[in-house]
C-alpha cells in the first residue's frame, strides 16, 4: 500500500464514507446479524461475494480494518477480533501441531497463559526467552527449527517490544531477519508501541497483533483486538479462525474504536512527552528506580533510539518493597490504581498483585500508564504518593 499521508493525517482522513451530497462524515453502525443472499457458499460460510452473516463480517468493521492496515502498512485489510486475546489466540493457532512457540519471559500475561494452556494439552511447546538478548533468542529459534526439520509453520517467534512490564527493547530487525532465514514465523504484539512508534510488518514480521482496547481505542471504554498480515495464506487462516471460533467484535465497539483512533497521534504525542518528563523527574527522586527506554541510562535506550519513533508512554518505578509499592497505589488521587494501559487517563499498578507475574519482576515494581493530563498535576500527585509510601518504611 503506498503511503500518501503521514500517520497523523491518516488517522483523521481515513475510513470516511465517499464524498457526495449529504454523505455523512462518519461510517454508520450496522446492527444486523444477517445479510441478504441466495448464492452458493464456501465451506466456512464466508465468501468473496457478500457478508452473509454477522460472524463473517459487518460493514462497520470494514473502514476500521482498512485504517489499521494503512497504519501498519499491511497489504491486506486488518482483522478485528472481540479482544486482544482473541487476536493473540488466533495468531497462536497458526503454529503447526506439535510445533514450538518461542515467547518473551516478560510478556503480556494473557498471551503467555494462552500459549501455556495450549502447551499443557500438547498442542505445541513453549520456550521462554529474554527477548532483549538477541543471541539467545536466535539460538532458541535455530534450535527449534533444527528440531522440526523445516516443517512449514512449525516454529513461531512471538515478539513483544517494549515488553510488559519490564520495557525491554528487542532488536526487531535482527530477530525477524534471523527467524525468516530459518523458516520461522514471526508475530509481533505491537500494543505497547502502536503503529505510530513501530511498524513491524515493514521489517518483515509475518503478523502483527493488537489489543485495540489500549492506545488504538484509547479511552478505556471498549475491549477489542486486531491482527494484521500481508501474507494471503496467513490472512485466510486468521479469517477462517475468526469466522469459525467466533470471537467476533461488536459493531458498537468497532465504531467507538474508530472514533478513538482519530486522536491517536495527538494522544500518543502528549502521553509520550508526559512519560519522558515524569521519567526524568523520577530518576532524580531518592529511594526509587526507574525503567523507561527514553532515559539514556536505560538498557533499552540505544535500541529504542534506533528503532522506535518515541519511547512510549509506559514507565516503571521500583520501590524497595511490595508494601511500599502497595501504599503508593493507595495514596494517589489523580492517578487511578487499575490494570490496563493506553487510555487518556493515567493508571498505576503494582504488578506483582497478579499471581502469575514472573518473579523476575521486582515485588516493588509499579507500572505506570501515562495519560494526557497536565504533567505537573501528574507529578505532584505521584510525588506525594511516593513520599507517603517511602516515609512509612
Ligand atoms: C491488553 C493486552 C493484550 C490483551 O488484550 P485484551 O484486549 O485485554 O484482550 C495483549 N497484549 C498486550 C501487550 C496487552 O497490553
Amino acid at each position: 500500500m503506498t503511503q500518501k499521508w503521514a500517520p497523523e493525517t491518516v488517522v483523521v482522513e481515513t475510513a470516511r464514507p465517499p464524498r457526495e451530497l449529504d454523505a455523512p462524515l462518519n461510517p454508520a453502525v450496522v446492527l444486523s446479524s444477517t445479510f441478504v443472499g441466495t448464492h452458493d457458499l464456501g465451506t466456512d460460510g464466508a465468501d468473496a461475494e457478500g457478508i452473509q452473516y454477522g460472524r463473517f463480517g459487518n460493514p462497520t468493521w470494514t473502514p476500521f480494518e482498512r485504517a489499521l492496515a494503512e497504519l501498519e502498512r499491511a497489504e491486506l485489510p486488518g482483522l478485528v477480533f472481540a479482544s486482544g486475546l482473541a487476536a493473540v489466540s488466533a495468531a497462536l493457532e497458526l503454529v503447526a501441531p506439535g510445533g514450538t512457540v518461542i515467547m518473551p519471559r516478560h510478556c503480556y500475561l494473557g498471551s503467555l497463559s494462552a500459549a501455556k494452556d495450549s502447551a499443557a494439552v500438547g498442542r505445541f511447546d513453549v520456550v521462554t526467552v529474554d527477548i532483549a538478548d538477541t543471541d539467545s533468542v536466535q539460538e532458541a529459534v535455530s534450535a527449534a527449527a533444527a528440531r522440526h526439520h523445516g516443517t512449514d509453520r512449525a516454529v513461531m517467534l512471538w515478539i513483544e517490544s517494549p515488553t510488559n512490564p519490564m520495557l525491554e527493547v528487542a532488536d526487531l530487525p535482527a530477530l525477524v531477519a534471523h527467524a525468516k532465514g530459518v523458516g520461522a514465523l514471526t508475530v509481533v504484539d505491537n500494543t505497547f508501541a502502536t503503529p505510530l512508534v513501530q511498524q513491524p510488518l515493514t521489517v518483515g514480521a509475518d503478523v502483527v497483533v493488537h489489543s485495540v482496547t489500549k492506545y488504538l481505542a484509547g479511552h478505556s471504554d471498549v475491549v477489542l483486538g486486531a491482527a494484521l498480515t500481508s501474507d494471503p495464506a496467513l490472512h485466510e487462516a486468521l479469517h477462517h479462525h475468526r469466522s469459525i471460533r467466533g470471537a467476533v467484535a461488536g459493531p458498537w465497539e468497532v465504531w467507538l474504536a474508530l472514533r478513538g483512533l482519530r486522536t491517536l497521534a495527538l494522544r500518543v504525542e502528549r502521553s509520550q512527552q508526559n512519560a519522558k518528563e515524569l521519567a526524568q523527574r523520577l530518576s532524580a527522586h531518592p529511594g526509587v528506580e526507574v525503567r523507561f527506554p527514553g532515559l539514556a541510562t536505560d538498557p533499552g535506550h540505544d535500541r529504542a533510539v534506533a528503532q522506535l519513533k518515541g519511547f512510549g508512554s509506559i514507565l516503571c518505578v521500583v520501590l524497595p518493597t511490595s508494601a511500599a509499592a502497595q501504599r503508593a497505589t493507595e495514596a494517589v488521587s489523580l492517578w487511578t490504581p487499575a490494570t490496563s494501559l493506553g487510555g487518556v487517563e493515567s493508571l498505576i499498578e503494582r504488578r506483582r498483585r497478579h499471581a502469575h507475574e514472573p518473579h523476575s519482576v521486582p515485588e516493588g515494581l509499579l507500572r505506570l500508564s501515562v495519560g494526557i493530563e497536565n504533567v505537573d498535576d501528574l507529578w505532584n500527585d505521584l510525588e506525594h504518593a511516593l513520599d507517603t509510601a517511602l516515609a512509612a518504611t
